[in-house]
């Protein structure tokens, strides 16, 4: 039985919110959950709790009725705690999902003050503040599959993978920002940065691989990245074949996904930006090394190169020195091919 059909509602629809701070990409996973919610329950009042410097990205869903941010500061800060708990429990919800599992996620769950807390078994203290508390399951190799589990055990629907919904108005206002760099849709977006070194893949394999692509007609070429990321990216644009533009710090988060979707390949590291993607249903070519690939669930064309060394996955503590021999063996022939291989998709769908 869906755990929903247990759970008491106080209205004639359900109140929910979902609690995910962070990360950029985790978020656009959760994502999975929201669309799962919306369709078990279209009428319900549906409102997300995340940090001012991740929201963005889920900024304007038409599946969201309301999205609250908060900055990081909130977290220590007990008047903005006690601000933030007033906000909530005004708005009575009738269920808190917590789709992070964290000592902070769930502290604010319980400051919700919803009439149940529903979130993920694990290791962090606080389990005391939920109701009911459901184990991490899914494929391991599925995309977002701990959302997909969550959100299937609530509301008894299978769960599509994650999808990030884009507004005529932001997919129009993208339009009018490719004309003035002069891109059409179907350029090739590159995704290289993200917040650990051995997620990276060798800087120096972008600029070959690009130019293969761009000997066999493909193109152009647009670097994405947050404002840290300007001067590496600028590194790469250097070496990049006209015509190739770095869009680096100069996109905003809710504008990301409406950027992608134009793309006619997305090639990424295990990065926000390739999750998102996939959730705008692009080509996209994902390059894993450390962290456990996603193989499977995808609604895009999606390849995943990775390999499988006795050291993978490593995650946050890779053994090999500074050598990430996992992301050196993708090499820049390997990738253009398989990149080939989904633009040739992409171009007979
Ligand atoms: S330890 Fe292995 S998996 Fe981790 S970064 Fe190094 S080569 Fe890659």
């Amino acid at each position: 039985m869906a755990l929903s059909e247990s759970l008491p509602v106080r209205g004639p629809q359900p109140r929910i919110l979902i609690v995910r701070l962070s990360a950029l990409g985790d978020i656009v996973f959760a994502t999975a959950l929201l669309g799962n919610l919306r369709t078990r329950f279209p009428g319900a009042h549906i409102a997300w709790l995340a940090q001012q410097d991740f929201a963005g990205v889920i900024d304007g869903d038409p599946r969201l009725d309301e999205l609250i941010t908060i900055p990081r500061e909130t977290l220590t800060s007990p008047a903005a705690l006690l601000r933030l708990r007033r906000q909530l429990t005004e708005r009575r919800f009738d269920w808190v999902i917590d789709s992070q599992g964290l000592l902070k996620s769930r502290i604010l769950a319980r400051l919700a003050g919803g009439a149940t807390r529903i979130g993920f078994e694990s290791k962090e203290p606080g389990a005391v503040f939920m109701h009911h508390l459901l184990p991490k399951g899914g494929a391991e190799d599925a995309i977002a599959a701990e959302y997909r589990e969550l959100a299937q055990r609530i509301t008894g629907v299978v769960a599509d993978p994650p999808r990030l919904m884009i507004t005529p108005a932001m997919r129009d206002r993208i339009a009018v920002a490719m004309a003035g760099y002069g891109l059409k849709p179907g350029f090739i977006a590159l995704c290289p940065f993200t917040t650990r070194p051995q997620k990276h893949w060798v800087a120096d394999y972008w600029a070959p691989l690009a130019k293969t692509l761009a000997d066999a007609g493909h193109g152009p070429f647009v670097i994405f990245g947050g404002p840290a990321n300007r001067d590496d990216a600028e590194r790469i644009l250097a070496q990049l074949p006209a015509p190739s533009f770095n869009l680096a710090g100069k996109t905003r988060l809710p504008e990301l996904g409406a950027w992608l979707a134009q793309a006619g390949l997305v090639i990424g590291v295990d990065t926000g930006l390739t999750h998102i993607g996939i959730a705008v249903r692009r080509p996209t070519l994902a390059l894993f090394g450390s962290t456990r690939p996603y193989l499977l669930g995808a609604e895009s064309p999606l390849t995943v190169l990775y390999e499988d060394l006795p050291c993978a996955p490593c995650r946050r503590n890779p053994t090999c020195g500074g050598d990430w021999t996992c992301m050196r063996r993708l090499t820049p022939q390997r990738v253009a091919t398989a990149a080939r291989q989904l633009l040739t998709r992409e171009c007979a769908a």
